[in-house]
């Protein structure tokens, strides 16, 4: 059972936001709005420097950009698996690259680049069999001499 939960945890101003903000007020407030705003944001860096925290550093991602969902994903499935989603995806990625690279030179050995269009690239124009125009060309080469030398 998941007992993740989403926390409030962190205040976010985007600069943009606050700039437009304050460039709304008059002239005469936006100087002290700043340097309130400077001396607030240096209270929690100089806490955590005092308590040797090292300087917090974060990513913000957006509600509305395409990668908000995936790291709440990411983020729940660590809290829940002590397991970095990203890291064990990449190793799925890594392997399963390996046993596609491993097949296509099963194909390339056994000819199938001898019909168009090409397996792996879907390439079926001028230059087919020239490197040079379809680069797929040069593994089908080398795959055929491989295969004349044995
Ligand atoms: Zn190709």
């Amino acid at each position: 059972m998941s007992d993740f939960k989403r926390e409030n945890r962190y205040i976010v101003i985007k600069r943009s936001d606050l700039e437009g903000a304050v460039s709304d007020l008059p002239i005469k407030y936006q100087k002290k709005v700043w340097d309130q705003l400077g001396q607030v944001v240096s209270m929690p860096n100089k806490h955590r420097q005092n308590t040797g925290k090292s300087p917090l550093e974060c990513v913000i991602v957006e509600h509305d950009w395409p990668e908000y969902d995936y790291v709440w994903k990411a983020i729940k499935h660590r809290m829940e698996t002590g397991e970095c989603l990203f890291e064990q995806q990449q190793a799925r990625i890594a392997k399963l690259e390996h046993k596609v690279e491993k097949y296509e030179a099963t194909l390339f050995a056994a000819g199938a680049m001898g019909q168009s269009p090409c397996f792996k690239c879907g390439y079926n124009g001028p230059g087919y069999y020239q490197p040079g125009q379809h680069p797929c060309a040069a593994q089908h080469h080398a795959a055929i001499q491989l295969q004349e030398a044995e």
